[in-house]
């Protein structure tokens, strides 16, 4: 077995079931490039290898990349990059590589403590959404965030993440992982996740006000949506506005639709706006 870092959050999958699982969600063909992050041993790579036309894989610990070159490195289709996935340049990277270029999905098995990050570098934020969109992303990573990440509004993982994430890309919970599936096991339970990015169709008129709009309503979860406001809007404008948009006066951030948080964000700010204008005009 090879030994781990903790520091890169080395923890190698060993279940033949969960690693199936994982490639069955990826729904390869002959066409797709793939960019894996944190190959570890390559055990996965090997999956992926077999079923893509292509797979880039990005791997921060320089013992391990020269483990992989030994053992992957003449595979045609195998491409390895040694860095830090999120200070990288990948698009520049693979420039002089056209059979790898534009990898058009993503698997891994990621260190979980860098889970936020890798989202937004692949996702983009609500304010500056990636404009190339992946197919899909499908991600092993630590339960509590996959339901998080997967939950419905009036749900208690509902969260100012679900809603952040869910605004860029549908996500789908696939399956429940063990800590025992890995080696060495970690402390926490797991999940395999599936994104599609996508452009939304309804976006918000102004997404730098939406991203600060989930922040305050989110900031207290056991008040109602209408206080953990009252500081960013005016109370009366707000019993307004949620009352034209048919939400109820007592719920709570967690009760609200991505698409009614688009819904209300547009209202404030486009009302606000008059307020600020009409006693001008
Ligand atoms: N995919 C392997 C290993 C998962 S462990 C398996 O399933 O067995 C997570 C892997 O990510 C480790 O190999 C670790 O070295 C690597 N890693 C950690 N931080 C990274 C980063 N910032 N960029 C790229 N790889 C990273």
């Amino acid at each position: 077995m090879t030994k781990t870092r903790k520091q890169f959050g080395q923890h190698w999958l060993r279940s033949e079931k969960a690693l199936a699982k994982i490639v069955s969600s990826a729904e390869l063909g002959e066409a797709d490039r793939v960019l894996e992050i944190g190959p570890g041993t390559g055990i996965l790579t090997r999956h992926l290898l077999a079923q893509a036309q292509a797979v880039v894989a990005v791997e921060i610990d320089r013992d391990l990349c020269q483990l992989l070159s030994k053992k992957l490195g003449q595979i045609d289709n195998f491409l390895l990059l040694q860095g830090d996935f999120l200070a990288l340049d990948v698009d520049n990277l693979l420039e002089p590589f056209p059979a790898f270029q534009r990898p058009n999905k993503i698997v891994a098995n990621i260190p979980y403590n860098i889970t936020g990050p890798i989202l937004e570098k692949l996702l983009g934020t609500i304010a500056h959404p990636n404009p190339i969109l992946l197919e899909s992303i499908v991600l092993l990573v630590q339960k509590e965030v996959a339901l998080r990440l997967c939950a419905r509004p009036n749900s208690t993982h509902f969260g100012a993440l679900s809603v952040r994430v869910q605004y860029l890309a549908a996500c789908e919970f696939i399956c429940d992982v063990p800590a025992k599936a890995f080696q060495p096991p970690p402390k926490v339970d797991s999940a395999v996740i599936r994104l599609r990015p996508r452009a939304i169709a309804q976006p918000a008129l102004n997404p730098r006000h939406l991203e600060n709009l989930i922040k305050a309503g989110f900031s207290s979860k056991r008040k109602m949506l209408r206080n953990n406001l009252k500081s960013t809007i005016d109370p009366d404008l707000l019993t307004q506005i949620l009352e034209s948009l048919g939400i109820n006066l007592q719920a709570r951030a967690e009760d609200l639709s991505v698409e009614q948080w688009v819904e209300l964000s547009n209202q404030v700010f486009s009302l606000k706006d008059l307020a600020v204008r009409s006693p001008a005009s």
